[in-house]
């Protein structure tokens, strides 16, 4: 790519749920290839099945859409939304409205499954190897087989008029989920009845978007609308609180230190 520049198309294909993950490629290529001095030669395409930039598979932030569209005009990226892949050739990425976008190099982004001994499991899962479990993480019929963070089952709590895509089931989720499902199995076997419960959507949405030398803090007390407090906050000087939040989170999980926040 950079002995011979050429157009880059980064995105997410159609049912992919985890945008966020894909928007941090697209930032930091388009950092990385500026620090190659190759970035003028290089034509940068954003490709995504969201309506709208900033979606998120969560129906959106408070002012995320302008934010993107913001940093997409400043880093000189094209866009496109509403994205469905036709098929994928070796130097060209063919949507399924005919437009034909040629790629030098590619990343996109594909839907969210379930690991194959899930799959391998047809009666606990649906058709993508997700378990339906109730808001105490109990399977939905089985009550002795519970699950949590990527492989529990959440449906997308919007409508989507054209191409489908997923929610994401990020860190923080799959955390409050385990942790959940710890507490619940500990009670089970205690013998009590009454188990913790918290549904995906009412968790908080508690993400750092990294963006090459930037990033951009999500907080909302809700995942999923109607949320009381959703704020989106760039920080366009450096990504050093997602730099912190990977230390941190290493470190206190390698200690087993699991019960700070
Ligand atoms: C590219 C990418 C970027 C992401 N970036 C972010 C981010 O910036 N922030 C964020 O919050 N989230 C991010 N996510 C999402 C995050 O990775 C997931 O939410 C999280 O890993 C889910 O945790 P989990 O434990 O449920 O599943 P996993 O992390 O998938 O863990 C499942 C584990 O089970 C193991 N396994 C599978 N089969 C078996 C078997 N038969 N026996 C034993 N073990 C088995 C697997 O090897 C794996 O280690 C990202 C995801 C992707 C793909």
């Amino acid at each position: 790519m950079v002995k011979d520049p050429g157009p880059v198309v980064i995105g997410a294909t159609q049912g992919a749920s985890c945008m966020g993950a894909a928007y941090e490629y697209l930032f930091n290529m388009d950092k990385e290839l500026r620090k190659r001095k190759v970035r003028d030669k290089v034509k940068l395409y954003w490709i995504t099945p969201e309506p709208y930039l900033g979606n998120f598979g969560i129906d959106g932030m408070p002012g995320g859409e302008k934010m993107l569209k913001m940093f997409m005009k400043m880093y000189n990226i094209e866009w496109i939304t509403d994205a469905s892949i036709e098929k994928i050739e070796t130097d060209r990425i063919v949507l399924k409205n005919g437009e034909e976008l040629p790629y030098k190099m590619s990343m996109l982004m594909p839907p969210f499954e379930g690991a194959d001994v899930m799959k391998a499991s047809p009666k606990l899962v649906d058709q993508k190897g997700f378990v339906e479990t109730k808001p105490s993480y109990q399977h939905v019929k089985y009550d002795n087989v519970f699950a949590a963070g990527l492989a529990v089952q959440v449906k997308v709590p919007f409508k989507i008029k054209n191409t489908p895509f997923g929610v994401p089931k990020t860190g923080y989720p799959s955390d409050v989920t385990g942790k959940i499902v710890a507490k619940n199995i500990a009670r089970l076997i205690k013998g009590k009845s009454e188990l913790y419960e918290k549904e995906w959507g009412k968790i908080p949405a508690l993400c750092i978007m990294d963006a090459g030398h930037k990033e951009v803090y999500l907080f909302a007390n809700h995942l999923f609308k109607p949320r009381q407090f959703a704020i989106m906050m760039p920080n366009i000087f450096n990504d050093f609180g997602k730099i912190l939040l990977e230390k941190y989170f290493i470190w206190k999980n390698k200690r087993g230190l699991a019960w700070l926040p």
